[in-house]
């Protein structure tokens, strides 16, 4: 799916609230709307990409700016020392539902293997 009618991008425009808790860099981190763990935080580059596989679709610059920015977030969570959890859906087979590409960032308690 291109940008427009992109659930996220909207987000990313203000068109549709989001309890935001990081944004710099080209990056925005949310709380997700239906937490699977006390802290679920999602990570958004601002740049639209569907999936981890258009990832070439950043720089590299991005590319690398993204891993600091979601530890950046964890660290601004409290996630660091009692440990965290980074996820990234791919098509059907992952479940993924929105086509923007996100890091699901999780903790707060122990994670369920099959989280
Ligand atoms: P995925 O299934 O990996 O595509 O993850 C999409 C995530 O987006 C899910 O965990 C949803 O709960 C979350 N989500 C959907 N709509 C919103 C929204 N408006 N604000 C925050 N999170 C959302």
């Amino acid at each position: 799916m291109s940008a427009d009618g992109c659930l996220f991008c909207a987000i990313l425009r203000g068109d549709i609230p989001a309890d935001v808790v990081h944004r710099a860099d080209g990056f925005l981190a949310f709380r997700d709307i239906t937490p699977k763990a006390p802290v679920h935080v999602l990570v958004i580059p601002e740049r639209h990409v569907a999936s981890l596989d258009e990832v070439g679709g950043l720089t590299a610059d991005e590319r690398s700016a993204m891993l600091v920015f979601i530890a950046e977030v964890a660290r601004r969570e409290g996630l660091v020392d009692d440990g965290y959890r980074v996820t990234t859906n791919h098509g059907p087979n992952a479940l993924q539902s929105v086509f923007h590409l996100h890091w699901h960032v999780m903790g707060g308690a122990t994670l369920s293997h099959s989280m």
